[in-house]
């Protein structure tokens, strides 16, 4: 299991027992290794460090990747989600039904099965 470092900026100064290493007397906090993390894309260790990252490089990796400088839209084609109404039956369970295609933007709806709304896939958005 290959062990890597958080991309945090300041990882290194939270001052928590874990992240000090070293013999008495050379002893230093050090940024966290571990096999996987739990923030941002399993890079940093916490929502912290990932905060720094962005604080100190989000501009430049915003403009090195594309800032975006106009509204992007999502359209009448696109704008298809699946709903159902839910059904609960006085503690005796519940359940689905009415499975359908709602437009956001028009309101129309469009009768849906329901293996075609548990169908991932399945959609009319063009994309
Ligand atoms: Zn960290």
């Amino acid at each position: 299991m290959t062990l890597k470092y958080c991309q945090g900026t300041q990882c290194h100064t939270y001052t928590t027992q874990d992240r000090l290493k070293g013999m008495k007397g050379s002893k230093t906090f050090q940024t966290r290794r571990r096999s996987s993390f739990y923030y941002g894309n399993d890079n940093f260790c916490s929502l912290n460090c990932q905060n720094d990252w962005f604080a100190e490089h989000g501009d430049q990796a915003i403009d090195h990747f594309g800032r975006t400088t106009e509204p992007k839209k999502l359209t009448e084609q696109n704008a298809w989600v699946k709903d159902y109404d839910y059904n609960y039956n006085n503690g005796n369970g519940s359940s689905r039904s009415n499975y359908r295609f709602v437009n956001m933007i028009t309101k129309e709806q469009r009768p849906l099965t329901e293996s075609q709304y548990d169908d991932s896939t399945y959609t009319l958005n063009e994309r």
